[in-house]
């Protein structure tokens, strides 16, 4: 097992647009910090308007007609993503503490995540020569054709709970298709972003066809997603702003556009489920990443037979997870992004008391220094308090009570969200009814919070819209073209 470095020296803090490190063209920069410790890391050079557009051109260049990249075979293209996967092996401790430092994950956690993310390369790498289209029949003396292309300059827009990972599900599937991209991590977490930038330079990526640039998202973010010469945006991060990036992508020029935002998935617990199965993943599931996961089974709705017993589970479960330093391997829960987030988390649990759910334990920051936040269990949760509604993004546990299949059926998908869901039950005419009904793009049986690189993920309704992993992922980075030839006979 690799093991966490803490005195890393952090290498890469510029913007990197060419294939070069280059500090921003007013020199200003922002500082990056451990939210674990609220020491500053160090500081990053930010993006100005004219830094976008010197990164956009330079993307935009590289997808030029006969550029290196646009007649690289697209095999070529998959070696490249195959070597950064195993530069990235070679990388493993020294990139997963890099992110446990910037964002206060374990540091176990983040090496999980690196190797999610050289999974993701590896597999879209293996894909890159395996988009195809279709011979048609059509009427008339002709024969047609469809033919995957690139979509030309990508604007990949990151949040912070899994700077690592949420890079490669964009990076990876975009280049792999031929397209050329311009990266903006979050303000919270750049760091890992630009580790990941010095890989591809590594692994022979052509000059211009992976840019990053640093800063904050009504700036940088926006000067990005309405550049004219951006040709599709993919955004992950709340639904909120989400809702501003599509309208920036219908200014000026049209664009393409993914969003994966948020969600408040409910998991539903029937009383032939292994409860003690049942309870561990549904704990797991709001806890993992302390609660910061787009996906959390954030609303448990538990029949009304077993409804005791699970909750005496749930408390057991979040009074045993082990909440501390996270480079400590025996820490489940590391620190929250940031006070901002702890603030809005701890407010939420304030809320839940007043709003009259029953605080079974938890409820309390834990320390003064660094944004640890105590695992969070309330009971006696119903529909219209504002715990049920709202995205808490934190390690909150909230349990509702059902009775009736249809009606924890309606209970569940009344919200804007669809992001995911799951039910847990022995009976396959059950699992399988809720299953289909249940509204959410991903949807588990017995498990929860399973995401594989194999398999397509984004939401449904306020969740957003387009798909990520999987194969699925590739058709959002290509525009499908038509090709109709007349045929003609000579001889006639
Ligand atoms: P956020 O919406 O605040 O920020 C996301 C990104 O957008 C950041 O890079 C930010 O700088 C940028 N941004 C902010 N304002 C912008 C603007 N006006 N124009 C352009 N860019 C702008 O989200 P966050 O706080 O980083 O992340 C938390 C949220 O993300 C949660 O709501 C969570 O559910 C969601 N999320 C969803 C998924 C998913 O796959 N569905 C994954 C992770 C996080
Ligand atoms: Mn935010």
């Amino acid at each position: 097992m690799t093991s966490p470095n803490r005195n890393l020296n952090i290498e890469f803090t510029k913007l990197f647009i060419n294939n070069e490190w280059s500090p921003s063209t007013d020199g200003k920069v922002f500082p990056t910090f451990n939210p674990a410790n609220e020491e500053k890391i160090c500081d990053v050079s930010e993006a100005s308007q004219d830094d976008v557009d010197k990164a956009v051109k330079a993307a935009d260049t590289a997808f030029k007609r006969n550029s290196p990249w646009r007649s690289m075979d697209a095999s070529g293209r998959g070696k490249i993503l195959g070597r950064v996967a195993d530069i990235m092996e070679q990388q493993k401790g020294e990139l997963a503490s890099i992110e446990t430092l910037n964002t206060g994950k374990p540091y176990l956690d983040a090496v999980q995540d690196v190797e999610f993310t050289i999974d993701v390369y590896r597999y879209h790498g293996c894909l890159a020569d395996k988009l195809s289209g279709k011979t048609i029949q059509v009427d008339g003396p002709y024969f047609s054709y469809t033919r995957p292309e690139p979509v030309g300059v990508c604007a990949l827009i990151l949040p912070w709970n899994y700077p690592l990972s949420i890079f490669a599900w964009k990076v990876g599937p975009a280049l792999a298709c031929g397209n050329t991209v311009v990266v903006k991590p979050s303000e919270l977490s750049p760091l890992t972003a630009l580790c990941q930038a010095a890989a591809f330079a590594e692994a022979g990526l052509p000059a211009g066809v992976l840019n990053v640039v640093n800063g904050y998202g009504p700036t940088t973010g926006a000067a990005l997603a309405t550049h004219p010469l951006v040709r599709k945006v993919a955004f992950t991060g709340s639904t909120a702003t989400g809702k501003k990036v599509m309208t920036m992508a219908a200014e000026g020029t049209l664009k393409k556009l993914t969003l994966e935002l948020g969600g408040k998935s409910p998991l539903v617990v029937f009383p032939d489920a292994n409860l003690e199965s049942a309870a561990i993943s549904c704990h797991n599931s709001i806890m993992i990443n302390s609660g910061q996961n787009c996906c959390a089974g954030s609303r448990v709705f538990v029949h009304t037979d077993i409804y005791d017993e699970f909750v005496e589970k749930a408390v057991a479960c979040a009074q045993n997870r082990v909440v501390g330093d996270p480079f400590d391997s025996l820490s489940a829960n590391g620190s929250l992004i940031s006070e901002m987030q702890m603030k809005k988390v701890l407010a939420y649990i304030e809320k839940g008391k007043a709003e009259g759910a029953k605080l079974k334990c938890g409820g309390e920051r834990i320390g003064d220094k660094g944004f640890f936040v105590q695992p969070t269990v309330f009971s006696g949760v119903t529909d219209d308090m504002t715990i049920a509604k709202e995205e808490i993004f934190g390690p909150v546990q909230s349990i509702l009570k059902f009775t009736d299949i249809e009606d924890v059926l309606d209970r569940c998908n009344n919200t804007d969200y669809g992001l995911a869901a799951g039910v847990f039950t022995s009976d396959v005419n059950n699992a399988t009814y809720m299953a289909h009904n249940l509204k959410g793009g991903t949807t588990w049986v017995n498990c929860a919070d399973i995401i594989t690189h194999q398999t397509p993920f984004g939401g449904f309704k306020g969740s957003g819209f387009g798909k990520e992993l999987g194969e699925d992922a590739m058709k959002e980075y290509c525009d499908m073209k038509t090709i109709t030839i007349q045929v003609i006979n000579k001889n006639s």
